[in-house]
């Protein structure tokens, strides 16, 4: 069998992903039939050409409603789906070019840490049969060292005395130990990439904290690279270096993280951010979310997809849809009228 070229590049600024005008559009008349009754074939637009890319090292956050295409394009950016239009590249390789069996050897350098550990997780295997799957998947080979590497894994993710977490249940065990459990399964196979979809979300607010501090230690300690999706903005703020806001499958902003939150110049992040909670009772919050409910999909407003929702829209934003353009060193935005928050 072919050997997939494995190319690493340390370099620091080597981008490790490479999105380009990345597109997924699902057809909602899903059968021929529906489609011959239908006489037309409608598509939700989850990711309608959206461009980014990862550093090695980077924490890069998606943040948005529900309904924004951030989970979408996790999925693409590890090719668990098929883009419509557009190209993703992980390491130089673009994953459209690679057959099934490179694209799964390719996968274990790219894992996931999904939102919810029970369900991600067999409730028939022991913790370490768990957590090892992806070495028996990947290194057959190495059989022998198996039971050493997971154990060493569980100590470094807060499972300790690892042996005995080993052949515990994901029942017999708490809901923060469970994501720890989902974190060592992710880090089995040694990867680059992580993508981290709301990877805190179903966890205790007690123990929130304490699960970003180990992804960021890890991510420090190990080089990783990871690809942050969450509809919290408070949260991204503790682990990310640079994010992308998303609105209804577009770009909205992005930029180093410091520089998007400092001075969010798109209406939309700004209505983010005034939604974020302050810690202090003396504080109120001067703006509330938009009105009104993110718009259907299957039919985006024409112009900026924004402008039914946004406090300062003007007649053009009805019919012109703006471009993302760098409004200050590494910030985009895409508003026609984003100047004014200069
Ligand atoms: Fe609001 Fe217009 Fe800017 Fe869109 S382009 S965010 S509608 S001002």
């Amino acid at each position: 069998m072919r050997e997939l070229p494995i190319i690493i590049n340390n370099e620091e600024n080597f981008s490790l992903v490479e999105i380009t005008h990345l597109k997924k559009w699902f057809p909602v008349q899903q059968n021929f039939l529906d489609q011959i009754l239908a006489g037309h074939i409608d598509h939700v637009r989850a990711v309608d050409d959206v461009s980014f890319t990862i550093k090695r090292g980077e924490a890069f956050g998606l943040a948005g409603e529900s309904g924004s295409g951030k989970t979408t394009i996790g999925r693409l950016a590890i090719g668990l789906e098929k883009p419509t239009a557009g190209k993703v590249s992980f390491d130089g390789i673009d994953l459209s070019s690679l057959c099934d069996e490179d694209l799964r050897k390719l996968r274990r350098r790219m894992q996931v840490i999904f939102q919810d550990p029970m369900a991600s997780l067999n409730p028939r295997m022991c913790l370490g049969d768990s957590i090892s799957h992806g070495l028996k998947i990947h290194y057959p080979e190495s059989a022998a060292e198996h039971r050493d590497i997971t154990l060493s894994i569980m100590e470094k993710v807060g499972l300790t005395p690892p042996h005995f977490f080993f052949t515990k249940f994901p029942h017999q065990i708490s809901g923060g130990q469970r994501q720890r459990v989902v974190i060592a399964r992710a880090l089995i196979t040694n990867p680059d990439l992580i993508l981290a979809d709301e990877p805190i979300a179903m966890a205790d607010v007690s123990v929130r904290a304490l699960l970003l501090d180990l992804m960021v230690q890890l991510k420090n300690e190990l080089n990783l690279t990871y690809l942050f999706i969450t509809h919290d903005l408070a949260t991204a703020k503790y682990i990310c270096d640079r994010i992308g806001i998303l609105y209804l499958g577009r770009m909205a902003e992005m930029g180093d993280l410091r520089e998007v939150y400092g001075y969010p110049l798109h209406p939309y992040t700004q209505a983010l951010m005034a939604a974020v909670p302050v810690p202090d009772p003396h504080k109120r919050r001067t703006q509330i979310m938009p009105a009104g409910e993110i718009p259907n999909p299957i039919n985006p407003p024409p112009g900026c997809r924004f402008h039914p929702r946004c406090p300062i829209a003007k007649g053009v934003c009805s019919k012109d849809e703006p471009e993302l353009r760098e409004l200050r060193s590494g910030h985009l935005v895409a508003c026609h009228f984003a100047e004014q928050f200069l």
